[in-house]
């Protein structure tokens, strides 16, 4: 399948909303209202679709995929959505890759792991700075070493979030070298470039092998830092420092009626086709990028679509 830019695409990176996942933020004591207010002064949405009841998540994302030729999408699975994704990929087999949310405080944190090796998802996402632990913690090393038996990636969300009670106490993605360093064989895939932690993920490229950084969402980090940076650049910092194998790229799309962020995707194309032919040592690095990289780490086998 030939997407908008004119090349494979597989976005690493997004999230699969329900009505579940509504009514889960509210049980949480979230408002609807600040949601709404949060959305609109944080992404560039200026609102979104509330998840009904009637909605088939699945279908929508299949028909986003299908309307700009993308051949596969990962989704961030929390334990409220899980049900309806696995119907989702048993519908349209090799068109989502699957990654549990595993949050280390739970009890069941471990279970969680093996029962998402046991349904054959792709990967697990962490969110220390959302969950208020250190990536490098102790507890969280059961959760590690389950992921290495069923060689699942292991994603995590350093750096400022749009969630209100992120802790960037725990957001330095310096954290993980310790694990990707007692984890060799592990891979880890940090989101958004490290989510305002760049100069740290281009030092953890030269520190560690096993870590690359996923080029997912609008990067507005870009913002919060003390001197000025464009996509470009980054994409050309992050391919010096780490090469063309350790760059994912991916959307972070959410919400609805914006659906698949086609925007970001011919952004960031448009990025890394103007610096590979002078930075891109690798022959067809733009290929990796954009679609055989995640499906090495993950060993996901893609949909076929003529
Ligand atoms: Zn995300």
């Amino acid at each position: 399948m030939i997407s908008r830019v004119g090349i494979e695409v597989i976005d690493a990176h997004a999230h699969f909303m329900t009505y579940q996942t509504l009514k889960k933020w509210l049980s949480d004591g979230r408002s609807l209202a600040k949601i709404r207010e949060r959305v609109s002064s944080h992404t560039d949405m200026k609102s979104f679709e509330i998840p009904h009841e009637d909605w088939d998540a699945g279908k929508m994302w299949i028909d986003e995929l299908n309307r700009y030729g993308i051949t596969a999408i990962g989704m961030m699975i929390g334990p409220e959505t899980w049900e309806e994704f696995n119907r989702t990929r048993k519908r349209w087999p090799g068109r989502f890759l699957g990654y549990a949310n595993i949050n280390p405080s739970r009890e069941d944190a471990v279970e969680t792991v093996k029962q998402a090796a046991k349904d054959k998802f792709q990967g697990i996402k962490l969110y220390p700075s959302s969950w208020n632990f250190h990536a490098y913690d102790e507890r969280v090393y059961p959760i590690y070493e389950e992921a290495l038996k069923h060689k699942l990636l292991v994603i995590l969300h350093f750096g400022i979030t749009i969630g209100t009670e992120a802790n960037l106490r725990f957001g330095n993605p310096l954290d993980i070298q310790k694990p990707a360093h007692d984890f060799p064989d592990l891979n880890f895939m940090i989101a958004h470039f490290g989510a305002g932690y760049f100069r740290e993920m281009l030092m953890l490229m030269y520190q560690t092998e096993n870590v690359v950084m996923d080029s997912s969402g609008s990067n507005s980090w870009m913002n919060y830092l003390p001197y000025a940076l464009t996509i470009t650049k980054v994409f050309e910092k992050a391919i010096k420092a780490g090469g063309p194998d350790r760059v994912i790229f991916g959307t972070d799309s959410c919400f609805f009626p914006r659906g698949f962020r086609v925007n970001i995707l011919e952004e960031q194309y448009r990025a890394v086709s103007s610096i590979c032919p002078q930075f891109c040592l690798a022959e067809d690095a733009i290929g990796k990028i954009f679609r055989t990289n995640i499906l090495r780490m993950t060993r996901f086998k893609p949909a076929k679509i003529a």
